[in-house]
């Protein structure tokens, strides 16, 4: 059974846990830099990603993650996840900081007032099985993606049809949305599998 741990600063944290637990990984919460040893897999959960980054400075984390990661540490973000591993971030706080683990642009709060927060069933690359139950609170979209990353998915329809919301770039993979608040584990098996397939 994989090992995957899940950052617990602060988050969402339960809702990955059980998500992966669901998922067929053993699943554990990551609060120190010796606990991301024995990890087989991380998961940054979804919250606030100027918080997070704050807090990953605090307990010591912040350089010990990005180079388990940078290392071939296999990693899935959501929401403020994916915020957490860009490379670049637009209309984010000075002093914020990010793991700079996938080759992508991506902006906070990017969805704008009107749909800060909405659901859409999403057609998502490698789940052929039916689009996904995609939960978008407040969430980034990816502005411009390096040429190593694949897009996952866009939003299907509305006013911010066509915006890229999952990226996968090797070992790491992001969601603006959060498949862990379904009941669908679909992401989380897929990021097992990934996981599994390094292990
Ligand atoms: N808006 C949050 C941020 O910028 C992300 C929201 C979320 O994770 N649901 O970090």
């Amino acid at each position: 059974t994989p090992r995957v741990g899940v950052l617990a600063l602060q988050g969402d944290v339960r809702e990955h846990v059980w998500a992966l637990a669901d998922a067929g990984a053993s699943a554990v919460a990551v609060r120190r830099p010796e606990e991301l040893a024995d990890l087989d897999g991380i998961v940054l959960p979804g919250g606030e990603s100027t918080t997070m980054s704050r807090l990953l400075g605090v307990v010591g984390l912040f350089e010990p993650l990005r180079d388990a990661i940078a290392g071939g540490l296999p990693a899935y973000g959501s929401c403020a996840g994916m915020i957490l591993l860009a490379s670049e971030v637009l209309d984010t706080r000075p002093d914020a900081r990010h793991l700079d683990a996938l080759d992508i642009t991506v902006r906070r709060n990017a969805f704008g007032r009107q749909v800060q927060s909405f659901e859409t069933d999403l057609p998502l690359a490698g789940l052929d099985d039916g689009p996904v139950r995609a939960v978008f609170i407040r969430a980034p979209w990816v502005e411009a993606t390096g040429p190593d990353v694949e897009v996952l998915a866009r939003v299907p329809d509305g006013p911010a049809a066509g915006r890229v919301v999952a990226v996968r770039q090797g070992r790491v993979l992001a969601t603006s949305f959060h498949p862990e608040v379904t009941g669908d584990h679909r992401v989380h098996r897929l990021f097992v599998d990934m996981v599994s397939a390094t292990v």
